[in-house]
C-alpha cells in the first residue's frame, strides 16, 4: 500500500488547496511550479496533448514568424472574422462553411451552445468532462447516464436509449472518445444513436479526442460528414489536445446553418485571435497535414504500447482507451491522493487525480501518454513506487525536504 511521510503529508494538503482553487480543472504546472519551486515536475502526464504535434506547430510557427514583419502584423492587425476563418476550414473539412462556428478553445463553443440551445434537460453521461453539466444554467435540469466500470466504462447503446426514452431530455451529449476513461464509440454504432435520437433537439458530439481512436484502418471516423443528414447534430472539436496547442485556443462547432447564425448573433465577431487564425490557416493546408499524420499515427502507436506496458504493473487496473490517455484504478488500497503525490514527490511525474469526478467509484488517476521516453519514465516510476511500498524495510530515499517556509499558497 502506498502511504506518505509526514513532510510528504504536509505538502499534499498544500497542494490540495492549490487544486481546490482551480474549480475542476487541475493547476497547470505554470502555477505548481511557481507556488512549490521545489517540486521538480519532470514530465507533466495530466496534461492531454500529442508532444509531437506541438513540435510540429513550432517548427512551422518559427520559421513564419522570424521575419520580424510577419510578427509585427500578426500583433497589430485585426484576425479575420469568425465567418472568415470557417471558411477556411469548411474547405477542408469538406462542408459548408454556414455549418461551422469558430471558437475560442472548444470551451466558448460548448459555452455557447449549453446557454443557447439547451431548453430544460439534457443527459450527460458520467464520468465526463465537467464544463458540460457545469456550463448548464439554474433553469436546466442535468440527468446522469452513468457508464458502468464492469464495461469498462463503454455505452451500453440499448441502456442509454432506454433512459432518454424515459427522461425525454431535449439534449444529449456524447464524448467520443470520453474523458476520463478513454471509452469509444464507434462510427457505426454512433451513426445507429443518431438515427434513434432524432426526437432530441441536440445530439452533442464532442471530438476533442477523436484524432487518437482508430477503428480497422487509421482513418478518422468523424461524424461531421453526417451534417446535412441530420439538423440536430452539433460536433464540438477542440483542437488543443491532438494538435498540442492548448494556448493558443483555438476550436469550432458544426451544426445546422440557423444555430451558427443564431449564436453569431449574439456576437463572437472576432472572437479567435490573430494567433488561432495563424494556426488554422496552417492546419489545412497540405504539406502540414502530410506531416501531421505522420505524427498522429507515430503518437497512437507509442500511445497503445505505453498503455500495454502498464498493464502489466501489478496492483493497478487500466482500462481499454482509445484516447490519449489512460484511466487506471489502484487496486490494493492505495488510495489516489497518496498515489498522485507520491508520483508527484518522488518521481516527479504529475497526473490527474480523479476523485473530483463524479461517477467514478473507487480511487482513479488519468495518466496521458507523453514522449517515448517520458513514457518510459512513468513505467519506470510506477514500478519503484509499488516496489517501495511493498517492501517492509524503509529504504532511504532523497526528496527534497519541506518547510512551512517554502511551502507559498
Ligand atoms: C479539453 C477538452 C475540451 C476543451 O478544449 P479547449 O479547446 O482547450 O477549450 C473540450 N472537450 C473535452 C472533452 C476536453 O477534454
Amino acid at each position: 500500500m502506498i502511504t506518505l511521510t509526514p513532510q510528504e503529508k504536509f505538502v499534499s494538503t498544500a497542494i490540495k488547496k492549490l487544486k481546490e482553487n482551480s474549480g475542476s480543472h487541475s493547476p497547470s504546472l505554470f502555477t505548481l511550479a511557481h507556488q512549490f519551486p521545489d517540486v521538480k515536475i519532470k514530465v507533466d502526464a495530466c496534461f492531454l496533448s500529442n508532444p509531437y504535434a506541438s513540435q510540429l506547430f513550432f517548427k512551422f510557427f518559427q520559421e513564419e514568424f522570424q521575419n520580424k514583419r510577419n510578427f509585427e502584423n500578426l500583433i497589430q492587425y485585426y484576425p479575420s472574422q469568425n465567418t472568415i476563418i470557417a471558411q477556411l476550414v469548411a474547405r477542408h473539412l469538406d462542408i459548408s462553411a454556414k455549418n461551422i462556428f469558430m471558437g475560442n478553445g472548444a470551451v466558448e463553443v460548448i459555452q455557447a451552445v449549453i446557454h443557447n440551445f439547451v431548453k430544460k434537460k439534457m443527459i450527460v453521461n458520467i464520468p465526463t468532462f465537467s464544463s458540460y453539466y457545469e456550463f448548464a444554467k439554474e433553469n436546466i435540469e442535468v440527468v446522469y447516464h452513468q457508464l458502468s466500470q464492469k464495461n469498462n466504462f463503454n455505452l451500453d447503446l440499448e441502456n442509454y436509449l432506454k433512459q432518454v426514452e424515459k427522461e425525454k431530455p431535449d439534449t444529449v451529449v456524447l464524448i467520443n472518445p470520453n474523458n476520463p476513461d478513454g471509452s469509444y464509440i464507434k462510427l457505426t454504432e454512433m451513426e445507429y444513436l443518431i438515427k434513434k435520437l432524432q426526437d432530441v433537439d441536440n445530439i452533442i458530439i464532442d471530438e476533442s479526442f477523436i484524432h487518437f481512436a482508430r477503428e480497422e484502418d487509421n482513418q478518422i471516423q468523424s461524424t461531421v460528414k453526417l451534417i446535412d443528414k441530420f439538423n440536430n447534430l452539433i460536433i464540438i472539436k477542440s483542437m488543443s489536445k491532438d494538435f498540442g496547442i492548448a494556448g493558443i485556443r483555438a476550436g469550432y462547432g458544426v451544426m445546422n446553418p440557423e444555430k451558427v447564425n443564431h449564436l453569431l448573433k449574439n456576437g463572437y465577431l472576432w472572437n479567435l485571435s490573430g494567433l488561432a487564425e495563424y494556426f488554422f490557416r496552417i492546419y489545412i493546408q497540405d504539406d502540414f497535414q502530410k506531416m501531421y499524420e505522420k505524427v498522429r499515427i507515430k503518437y497512437i502507436n507509442q500511445t497503445q504500447t505505453f498503455i500495454q506496458k502498464l498493464s502489466k504493473i501489478e496492483g493497478i487496473k487500466v482500462y481499454p482507451s482509445q484516447a490519449n490517455f489512460v484511466l487506471i484504478e489502484l487496486l490494493e488500497g492505495s488510495t489516489a491522493f497518496n498515489f498522485f503525490n507520491k508520483l508527484l514527490l518522488e518521481e516527479g511525474i504529475y497526473t490527474r487525480n480523479c476523485s473530483d469526478k463524479i461517477g467514478l467509484r473507487g480511487e482513479f488517476i488519468r495518466i496521458a501518454s507523453r514522449t517515448k521516453k517520458e513514457n518510459k519514465k512513468i513505467i519506470k516510476s510506477m514500478i519503484n513506487l509499488f516496489l517501495d511500498s511493498q517492501s517492509k524495510t524503509n529504504i532511504s530515499i532523497n526528496y527534497p525536504k519541506f518547510s512551512h517556509e517554502q511551502v507559498r499558497i
